[in-house]
């Protein structure tokens, strides 16, 4: 009997054994999987959170510096604004003749009514920085409506489609400046080298558009930006040996700040600032962006003419010059 039965044993163990054995693996897979399955679903969502991390890292250094700059454009505005508060009031309290020391920024403001040639007439200067863009042809037909003369501070880099745009400035009596060729303030403030190199590449790119070598530059940013790591007093002395004269502004259309401006803001803004000037250097830009200074100058070409004593001119040689920081 004994036999019998450990003869069956043995006969069925083989069976038995399979079945278990596949019993085994499938466990074992089971358990495998049980363990693999949330793992790498753990790792691959590790994985992507880190990621996720790191890009809202990288937006965070982005949103800082962009805030950083633009910090730094509204303190350069300030800056600028404070400076001409404070010429004004040494030109009140100094007189007309403004002559009694000043500080040398001070002295074009305290000089603004002795040198606008004839006392009782105010001069209006139209800037617009930046361009040429995709308005600056409606800016043009606008003040050939009016017959109003303008200056244009201009950039070369990525403007070479601009060719006729460029002539048309020349050509119809508007003032051709320059405002750095690639307007990188991070490039041209970089050393007076990088800004000398700038420079003549956009007075000779102007001058193989137009013909014209333009004397007149309006610095990015202004003379009195907080950005440039070369002394601005090496880089006036640099224009100056170059017969170029540069031109701030004392009145602000605030059409490039990140605050949009409609055209009405604009032109409420300009004519706040400008009565109060005998000489008033009007900053406008002319850029993709900025249709709504393009709006607004029919208006404010009318309001400025119908100020007494009013004349809206380009700059010429004759300007005075309009300087946040004066060359020694
Ligand atoms: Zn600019």
């Amino acid at each position: 009997m004994e036999e019998t039965k450990k003869g069956q044993n043995r006969e069925m163990t083989p069976g038995r054994r399979k079945r278990i054995d596949r019993l085994k693996k499938m466990i074992v897979r089971a358990v495998v999987l049980m363990i693999l399955l949330p793992t790498t679903g753990c790792i691959i969502l590790g994985i992507k959170l880190h990621r996720a991390r790191q890009y809202a890292e990288s937006m965070e250094w982005q949103i800082y510096f962009l805030e950083g700059a633009l910090q730094d454009s509204v303190d350069a505005t300030d800056r600028a604004e404070a400076l001409l508060r404070i010429n004004e009031e040494l030109r009140q309290s100094a007189g007309a003749s403004g002559r009694t020391a000043p500080p040398a920024d001070a002295e074009e403001a305290a000089g603004e009514e002795a040198a606008s040639g004839t006392e009782d007439t105010r001069k209006v200067y139209l800037t617009f920085d930046d361009g040429p863009s995709i308005y600056t042809e409606e800016i043009l037909d606008i003040l050939a409506q009016y017959n109003v003369k303008a200056t244009f501070f201009v950039t070369g880099k990525g403007k070479e489609g601009y060719g006729d745009v460029y002539r048309r400035i020349v050509d119809e009596g508007h003032t051709l400046g320059m405002h750095s060729y690639s307007h990188e303030y991070g490039n041209i403030y970089a050393s007076l080298e990088n800004f000398q190199k700038d420079l003549e590449t956009l007075r000779n790119f102007l001058y193989n558009e137009t013909g014209v070598v333009s004397h007149f530059y309006r610095f990015p940013g202004g003379s009195s930006n907080n950005v440039s790591r070369t002394d601005i007093r090496e880089i006036t002395a640099y224009l100056k040996a170059m017969d170029i004269e540069y031109f701030d502004w004392n009145v602000s259309a605030g059409d490039a700040t990140s605050v949009y401006l409609n055209s009405g803001q604009i032109v409420n803004r300009v004519m706040n600032q400008v009565p109060s000037h005998r000489v008033a250097m009007v900053l406008l830009h002319d850029a993709a962006d900025k249709h709504s200074t393009v709006e607004a100058l029919p208006k404010l070409i009318e309001e400025i003419q119908e100020l007494e004593d009013t004349e809206i001119v380009p700059i010429t040689k004759e300007t005075m010059l309009i300087q946040h920081v004066a060359n020694e």
